[in-house]
């Protein structure tokens, strides 16, 4: 019928583009197949497009002079009307009541409502928007603005008074599951100026089924397996097949539904190295322009150049391929790893400035060429277009960028693209635009398109900065569906409203439960709801809600030969309910339909079991990283071979403020200082209470200066947190300076954080550092400060949890009065902890006497040797000391291949408890 009706030359409107996409395809694919060679092209626009066409042969024909506001033109209008409210009050930001009072508006025009605003409602939101509305109509009388809410009721009078014409005698709507009353107004005017108007109401009934599946996942995998099976089918026919999975919201279940049909339509894309397109189906409906990836990565850049950006953002502008012509991949990965995530920094951002010195001061400068001449040119470039915009900071780490020059939109947009090119942005590795991609070609299209709506803001005139020009593109990307050119895949996925005009082979569809259909509407805050409720607008008036829902699904009964609906008789949001088919359903009669369950097909490449019975010995016994290599052994072999041998580290993450072992460091570095000023027991009971504040003072000074390299305090922010850390370790400190008054025999502190190179366990060479070594009459006293739990049971055993102080004491060359935990904590807990040798050395001490201390130094001995010979002899088997305590934070799991569903995790150690897993040996 729309295909005749097209020959005959009738003007064919649809609902949406897709529909009016695909019918011209279909229109073209028919004439080709009765063999003709030329055809008039025909007439098929959607409605929006349709009114557009219609209003610009309004303007040429010199029957109007306004400007039709585009829908971001439009916003931008209800935004300074806002923004000029002086009795405006909400908490919505100005951005969110644009885009709502806009959409009112649009409502208001679709229902042809506008005097009706007046005479109700009087809730503060309603008297704002009467307020807006009546500053807004104002503005667009005076700069003359039409908006696409009064077009259709305009061009309706423009036909009535004769200054248009329809330009065709029929008219065919297509895919209406219903028209607004604006929109019946527009077709009257037609009407009465003679145009035929008709409506396409779809094929005939065709088969109907129901499925009911357990759940929401075996939902999708026994449409999957349906639309397997029609595939094939129709590929044994010869015949091409278009099928269509419809559903209530396709955005929301996007990634579950190309989860499942991965699995079971395109098992070949299953491996990560498949590209992301190229299965028989496809989405049909975009997604904003700013969600994706390589547009993120073009804000990200811009905004890179106006200022600092948290480091998280910084790491993944350098993993991304579309930054800096991709290239230099792997120097870029540990750039990352080794030099940006290991940044002390109390606020965690970096400018372009900041990186490009890192860099320089890196020792992997040489292979990151490419990446620091286009850090430099984005550098350069920013520094002039963006010029007046000076950082903060001379150090140029936490630097923002603040005011700097005023430019029209046109003039922003040239910017953004100069700031870009300097950047390497969505380049190949040669520095050619990535053209050769279609998709990255088509997404630089799109983005040019919204730089070009950019520039159309300036139709109000003036001048902006560079962040509001920024937060407008960030609008005009929200506001763009991106959606890759169609394949014209077999299987399209798409929403309801969306499949409207078009037909298929085969529909499934999904969701069709009586809690997902019909989808609940909203209404609009600023009309009130007594008055779209008058209205019956969509959300406000259930009857009239189900009453659409109820023509679409027909609609969509009616749109193929045969079509499944489905529900999940559980909702994973509502577990104790038990859904059954909408009420929608209920007219209509189905048959019974067999389900093929869709083979698994992951299961392609089949185990192979090998045993691992190979060590593979050390062949250099030096080892970095201190005396964990001992403690990783004790825990698990497997982790010290993955830990010490293969170098495997978590990528650490970057966060506000110190993280536990940062501040374990500062701890240990005030104490360091302290005693290298007081040096002992005696000098420390000399002073006087203020000495000892003082002292103590200027240690927690010296100690943040250095834990902090002198960069810190920059900020508000920063200056609040080193007063919380002083604050902090002042608190800490000075009941701990008592427990050292305390000790009943005098001591001097000989050694503080001492180095010591190349000392040997077993078959091992490692560097290590020791705390503190205190010097008594009874002998030295080693030291390992504890901010978190610690007990002297740790030491002890065939798998000590911490072997640091045992091996200095095996390492220890002088006579040995005691070993302790120096428990730096607040509460009970503070205190010195170990074993002494001689009564009155450690408060808190097992007592072994002099022969005991050796017997205990050479059973540590001889513990520590087999860890060292284990490790030295490739000793790797995953063999956790105390599963799954052990295992709980390890950072190995995925090399050790450990089921994670086995291990039941323990409840998170607290901060303290963490802290004392800080490494210092
Ligand atoms: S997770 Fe457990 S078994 Fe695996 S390496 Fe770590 S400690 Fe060993």
């Amino acid at each position: 019928m729309v295909a005749e009706a097209l020959r005959r030359g009738a003007m064919v409107v649809t609902a949406n583009q897709r529909a009016a996409r695909t019918l011209k395809l279909e229109f073209e694919r028919g004439n080709r197949a009765e063999g003709l060679r030329s055809w008039r092209p025909p007439l098929i626009a959607a409605w929006d497009v349709w009114t557009a066409g219609l209003w610009q042969r309004l303007v040429l024909a010199g029957g109007a002079t306004k400007l039709l506001l585009t829908a971001i033109q439009e916003r931008q209008v209800w935004r300074s009307v806002i923004q000029g409210d002086s009795a405006h009050g909400s908490l919505e930001s100005v951005d969110a009541l644009a885009v709502m009072a806009a959409e009112a508006w649009e409502r208001l025009g679709a229902f042809g409502a506008w005097e009706r605003l007046r005479g109700v409602g009087a809730s503060e939101d309603m008297r704002a928007f009467r307020r807006w509305e009546a500053g807004f109509r104002r503005r667009c009388e005076v700069e003359g603005f039409l908006t696409r809410a009064e077009l259709e009721e305009t061009l309706a009078r423009a036909l009535v008074e004769g200054e248009l014409e329809a330009g065709f005698g029929e008219l065919l709507l297509v895919g209406f599951d219903k028209t607004t009353p604006a929109q019946g107004g527009l077709l009257e005017a037609l009407s009465e100026g003679g145009a035929e108007v008709g409506f396409y109401e779809g094929g005939g009934a065709g088969v109907l089924h129901l499925v009911e599946a357990e759940d929401a996942g075996a939902e999708l995998r026994a449409a999957a397996g349906w639309l397997r099976e029609e595939l094939l089918r129709a590929e044994e026919d010869g015949r091409r097949v278009r099928l269509a999975v419809i559903l209530p919201s396709p955005g929301q279940e996007r990634s579950a539904i190309e989860r499942v049909f991965r699995e079971v339509l395109a098992p070949e894309l299953l491996p990560i190295t498949a590209g992301a397109m190229g299965g028989p189906y496809e989405f049909s409906l975009g997604q904003p322009l700013a969600r994706v990836p390589m547009v993120a990565v073009a804000m990200d850049l811009l905004r890179w150049a106006r200022g600092a950006l948290p480091l998280e953002t910084v790491s993944r502008l350098l993993l991304s391929p579309f930054f800096a012509n991709g290239t230099e991949e792997g120097a870029r990965a540990e750039l990352d790893a080794f030099v940006l995530r290991r940044l002390t920094l109390l606020k965690p951002e970096i400018s372009v400035e900041g990186l490009v010195r890192r860099i320089e001061g890196s020792k992997g400068a040489g292979r990151l060429g490419g990446l620091l001449g286009h850090l430099r040119a984005l550098e350069r470039v920013s520094g002039r277009v963006l010029e007046g915009l000076e950082p903060r900071r001379a150090d140029g780490l936490l630097s923002q960028r603040v005011d700097g020059p005023q430019r029209a939109y046109a003039d922003w947009g040239e910017a953004i693209r100069e700031l870009l090119e300097a950047a390497g942005w969505a380049r190949t590795g040669d520095g050619r635009t990535a053209a050769g991609d279609s998709f990255a070609f088509q997404v630089r299209r799109k983005w040019e398109a919204a730089l070009d709506e950019l520039a159309t803001l300036d139709f109000e005139g003036g001048r902006r900065g560079f962040g509001e020009a920024l937060e407008a593109l960030k609008t005009v990307l929200e506001g763009t569906l991106f959606a890759p050119e169609s394949r014209e895949a077999p299987i399209q996925i798409m929403g309801a409203l969306e499949a409207a005009g078009s037909e298929f082979d085969g529909v499934w569809f999904l969701r069709a439960g009586d809690q997902g259909w019909p989808a609940r509407g909203t209404v609009n805050p600023l009309l009130g709801w007594v008055l779209q409720r008058e209205l019956a607008m969509p959300g406000a008036d259930l009857a009239a809600d189900r009453a659409h829902a109820a023509r679409v699904t027909e609609r969509i009964a009616r749109s193929a030969e045969r079509v499944v609906f489905s529900y999940a008789r559980r909702d994973a949001a509502l577990p104790d309910a038990v859904q059954r088919a909408s009420g929608l359903l209920d007219g209509l009669s189905f048959e019974t339909l067999d389900l093929v369950e869709p083979e698994d097909v992951r299961e392609v490449v089949a185990l192979e079991a090998v045993a691992d019975e190979g060590w593979i010995p050390l062949a250099n016994p030096v080892v970095g990283g201190g005396a964990g290599v001992l403690q990783a052994q004790a825990a698990c072999g497997f982790r010290a071979f993955a830990e010490r041998r293969l170098w495997s580290t978590e990528i650490e993450r970057p966060a506000p403020g110190m993280d536990a072992s940062e501040r374990g460091n500062l701890l240990h570095l005030t104490l360091e200082v302290f005693w290298e000023e007081v040096k002992t027991q005696a000098g420390l009971r000399a002073m006087t209470f203020e000495e000892r504040g003082a002292a103590l003072d200027r240690a927690i000074e010296t100690g943040l200066a250095k834990a902090t390299r002198g960069g810190a305090a920059g900020s508000a922010w920063e200056r609040a947190f080193l007063e919380t850390q002083r604050e902090r370790l002042k608190r800490l400190l000075e009941p701990w300076l008592e427990q050292e008054l305390g000790r009943a025999v005098p001591f001097s502190v000989r050694q503080r954080e001492t180095a010591f190179e190349d000392v040997g366990i077993g078959p091992l060479r490692l560097h290590l550092r020791m705390d503190r070594v205190d010097e008594t009459e009874a002998g030295d006293v080693l030291i390992d400060y504890k901010t978190g739990a610690a007990k002297p049971t740790d030491w002890e055993g065939e798998r000590p949890e911490q072997p640091q102080l045992p091996l200095y004491a095996v390492l220890s060359a002088g006579r040995l009065a005691g070993v302790a935990f120096g428990r730096v904590q607040p509460g009970k807990a503070m205190g010195f902890d170990g074993v002494a040798a001689a009564t009155g050395v450690l408060q808190k001490a097992e007592m072994l006497g002099e022969a005991g201390m050796v017997e205990r130094v050479d059973a540590w001995r001889e513990v520590l040797t087999r860890l060292a010979e284990e490790f030295a002899a490739g000793d790797a088997r995953v063999r956790p000391k105390s599963y799954p305590k052990t295992c709980a934070y390890c950072a190995q799991r995925l090399l050790c291949r450990l089921d994670p569903a086995r291990l039941v995790m323990e409840p998170e150690p607290d901060a303290d408890a963490r802290e004392g897993e800080e490494q210092h040996g």
